[in-house]
C-alpha cells in the first residue's frame, strides 16, 4: 500500500546566517589544508558534524586546547570566553573566529554592563557554550539561571540587569521579566534573543498549522531545536521530533496526509531532504 503523502519542506527552516558563516569558513580552510581543529562541535547537529569530520574537521575540547601549538583553531558561532583568546596567544594558536556577530554584540553589551558594575542575570542554559562565553565577559560574576524556580533560593540584589542567551524562548523571557517585576525587583531587561530564532518562532506557528503531520528535524543538543519543536507541538499535536531519517516510523501517518518538515537553526537542508526521501518511500 502506498500512503500517497504530500510532503513539504519549510523554506524558512535550516541554518541561520551565523551557522552558514562558520561552516563556510571551515570548509574553505578544509579545502586548503585538509584538516582543521574546531573548539567544540561546530554545530549542534551530529549528522552535520560527521559530514565535516569526514572532510578533516577535528573537534577538540577546551581541556585539549592548551596541548596544541602553532595550529589554526576555529571558534564556532557560539563565541568564546576571554580565557580562550588568552590561551591561544600563549600557544601561538591562530584563531579562526567564526563567532556570530549577534553573539559578539551581546558579549560586548554584557561586558559594558559588567564594567559599569551592574549586577547581571543571564537567562540561559547551564554549561551551554554561548552562556560560558557570555559569563566570561563578567569574570564569571553573572548569575545564570534556566528557570524561575532556580532564583527562589538565590540571594538577588534589589536592582539588576537581565540578559538572555540568544536562542531562548521569547515568550518565556517576557514571562520571567513580568514575574520578577511582580516580585518587586528593579530590572533593566534586555531582550537579546536572536531574531533568527524569534522570527522563526512566529513563522513556524503558521507553518505547523497547515499540515496534518509535522516532522521536526534537529539534534538533541540544540537549544533552539527544543524551543522550536515545542512551538510546533503546541500548534500541531501531531508533531514528531527526529534527528535523522531512520527514526521516522510509517505508523505516524495515514494515507493522504499532508506532512510538513521543518527544523532548527542548526539543521542542515540536506538532512531535511533525506527525511523527505524517507517519508516518500512509505
Ligand atoms: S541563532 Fe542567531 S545568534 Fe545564534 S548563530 Fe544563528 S544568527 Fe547567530
Amino acid at each position: 500500500m502506498s500512503y500517497n503523502l504530500q510532503v513539504t519542506i519549510d523554506g524558512d527552516s535550516g541554518f541561520c546566517f551565523g551557522v552558514v558563516y562558520a561552516i563556510d569558513m571551515a570548509e574553505e580552510i578544509l579545502a586548503e589544508q585538509g584538516y582543521l581543529y574546531c573548539l567544540g562541535d561546530i554545530v549542534h547537529n551530529d549528522e552535520e558534524v560527521e559530514r565535516l569530520k569526514a572532510k578533516g574537521l577535528r573537534i577538540i575540547s577546551h581541556e585539549e586546547l592548551p596541548s596544541l601549538e602553532n595550529e589554526k583553531v576555529l571558534i564556532r558561532a557560539h563565541g568564546e570566553a576571554p580565557e580562550t583568546y588568552k590561551i591561544a596567544l600563549e600557544k601561538n594558536i591562530t584563531l579562526i573566529d567564526a563567532s556570530c556577530p549577534v553573539v559578539l554584540k551581546l558579549q560586548n553589551r554584557i561586558k559594558n554592563s559588567s564594567d559599569d558594575k551592574e549586577q547581571i542575570l543571564i537567562f540561559g542554559k547551564h554549561g551551554h557554550a554561548e552562556v560560558i562565553g557570555l559569563q566570561g565577559q563578567t569574570n564569571n560574576t553573572a548569575l545564570v539561571f534556566q528557570d524561575l524556580a532556580e532564583l527562589d533560593q538565590a540571594d538577588l540584589p534589589k536592582t539588576f540587569t537581565l540578559y538572555s542567551q540568544t536562542t531562548k524562548s521569547t515568550e518565556k523571557f517576557y514571562q520571567i521579566k513580568e514575574e520578577l517585576l511582580n516580585r518587586g525587583y528593579e530590572i533593566k531587561a534586555n531582550d537579546t534573543i536572536c531574531r533568527q530564532v524569534s522570527n522563526r518562532d512566529k513563522e513556524l506557528r503558521s507553518f505547523a498549522e497547515k499540515f496534518d503531520k509535522i516532522i521536526f528535524v534537529s539534534g538533541t543538543k540544540s537549544s533552539n531545536g527544543k524551543v522550536l519543536y515545542n512551538v510546533c507541538k503546541e500548534k500541531n499535536p501531531s508533531t514528531h521530533f527526529v534527528s535523522n531519517a531512520d527514526q521516522i516510523e510509517a505508523d505516524w501517518f495515514v494515507p493522504g496526509d499532508s506532512v510538513g518538515i521543518c527544523g532548527a537553526t542548526s539543521t542542515p537542508l540536506w538532512l531535511m531532504e533525506q527525511v523527505r526521501e524517507r517519508i516518500l518511500t512509505f
